[in-house]
């Protein structure tokens, strides 16, 4: 008679990239029950019910990608379905989504008591990757309402977009309550961000046990200074295409925004800040000079895969456009130079599909103005930093800390983001000596184009495991959809 096997699922003959760890190892990774039950140089294959041969391939915990707005432009009901499917074709495991009322997304205002549970009923069996939502707290309403989005729901991260007081999500804009769907009697200002603050801090003194979970994202630009620069851009009309954008929406908007928000973290006494999507030399120098003022702020350091990838040369020009904007060579070349330096802690996405036919302006489509902002890139996070990562000094185990570790720590995963004993078996094979060309009829995304059209990588994902699970294997999405959502602390 056989013996009882120890283990489900033995993924064997992989070369192990662990976050925290100081070169790649080559192991075995035995699996039960969805979670990770044993990491070995050598686990015999008699002891799991099957086993998956790794071919030699490098195996990355499943990507944390910590920044996404799936559902911005697109029902939530068909965007969970389709730009999941590109996350699990990335090797991403763990869809962290930032949501709010207002204009795009459910299109609607309200409570979060109303308006979150109809989030969470239509993500419910559509995402084949886990997910989580962070929310912005939109009105004083939504700043008491903190405490049960914690205990009721498992939300710990919050946002506020800085310049939506002022400023339209594509351009200049004098109808931000429209947009916003807030009361008359409300402003959407750095008043209303300092009671954010607040009403987190009090959250965190009613639950200390989640207290690190807790924190809070900025996006770091200033309405006054991007409404006026935007006003001489487009009035003198000499740039055009990303450069104007660039322009239009200048560095040091992104500085005085992250010292106001440093500042009002500090008079709160906020001490979980993340501070999303640096762009420039401006934008990093204002953040790492305001850690060295407040060392007792807990700062994150975020960076998009599309800042690092394309600059205002790009062919990809208007289907570039996104807030913070792409920026001049000089700008990218200083991200990296930070990336590899350590002073930047996570890579994301902030995929937004955003289809072509919405995208442009189609009686002048190459008008930056009239574009809509945001494009997706999930799928392409980790063969992007792999390709251009390891030219510039990257080590595999700095790439994975950068995609999954970091952030699921910040965000309250922390049985996410590591190749360890105990943890989910999230585990993304990567064969790294696999050359391509991007193409956007080869993503799973509905998005329809990417401004990484043509870009060669180096890398490529081969299979994506969540909780144990084959998900995507060999270019092809795998089964129905079983992501979970992570109600945090998970
Ligand atoms: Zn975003």
């Amino acid at each position: 008679m056989a013996s009882k096997k120890a283990f489900d699922l033995l993924i064997k003959n992989v070369r192990l990239v662990r976050p925290n760890a100081a070169m790649v190892e080559q192991g075995d990774i035995a699996i039960s029950d969805g979670r990770i039950a044993k990491v070995a140089p050598e686990i015999p294959a008699a002891s799991a019910k099957t086993f998956y041969d790794g071919k030699g391939q490098l195996a990355f915990p499943g990507l944390v990608d910590p920044h996404m707005h799936t559902g911005i432009y697109s029902p939530l009901a068909e965007d969970a379905l389709t730009e999941s499917r590109a996350a699990a074709q990335g090797g991403v495991t763990s869809s962290l989504n930032y949501m709010r009322t207002g204009g795009y997304y459910l299109n609607k205002g309200g409570s979060y008591k109303k308006f979150f549970p109809e989030v969470l009923d239509i993500s419910a069996g559509r995402f084949h990757v886990d997910y989580a939502y962070h929310l912005a707290p939109m009105d004083k309403r939504h700043i008491r309402e903190i405490p049960n989005l914690i205990n009721d729901f498992g939300v710990t991260s919050f946002k506020i977009f800085m310049f939506y007081g002022g400023h339209g999500l594509h351009g200049r804009s004098s109808n931000q309550h429209e947009f916003l769907m807030i009361g008359e009697d409300e402003k959407y200002d750095i008043a209303h961000f300092e009671f954010v603050m607040r009403g987190i801090r009090k959250a965190m003194g009613k639950y200390p046990d989640k207290a690190d979970a807790l924190s809070l994202s900025l996006h770091c630009e200033t309405a006054e200074i991007m409404s006026a620069y935007t006003k001489i851009v487009e009035e003198e009309g000499k740039l055009k295409g990303l450069h104007a954008y660039s322009a239009g929406r200048p560095p040091h908007s992104e500085g005085l925004a992250i010292f106001i928000a440093s500042y009002l973290a500090n008079e709160t006494d906020l001490p979980n800040i993340n501070l999303l999507h640096l762009t420039s030399r401006k934008a990093v120098i204002a953040a790492l000079q305001m850690a060295a003022v407040f060392p007792h702020i807990d700062f994150r350091r975020e960076v998009t895969i599309g800042h690092l990838m394309l600059d205002t040369d790009s062919k990809a020009a208007a289907l570039a456009k996104v807030n913070p904007p792409i920026r001049p060579r000089e700008d990218v070349d200083f991200l990296w130079e930070q990336l590899v330096a350590g002073n930047l802690d996570w890579v994301c996405s902030d995929h937004a599909c955003c289809k072509h036919e919405m995208k442009i302006d189609h009686k002048k489509p190459g008008n930056i103005w009239l574009a809509k902002s945001g494009f997706g890139g999930t799928e392409y996070l980790l063969p992007a930093l792999i390709t251009e990562g390891r030219k510039r000094g990257l080590s595999f185990n700095q790439m994975a800390k950068l995609t999954s570790y970091t952030a699921a720590r910040r965000f309250g995963l922390p049985s996410k983001g590591d190749i360890a004993e105990g943890l989910d078996a999230d585990i993304v094979l990567v064969d790294p000596n696999d050359t391509w060309t991007v193409r956007a009829a080869d993503s799973e995304s509905q998005q329809g184009y990417t401004p990484f059209e043509g870009l060669e990588m180096t890398a490529r994902v081969k299979t994506t495991f969540l909780r144990g699970q084959r998900i995507y294997d060999n270019g092809e999405v795998l089964g129905k959809p079983v992501g979970k959502y992570l109600h945090r602390p998970y």
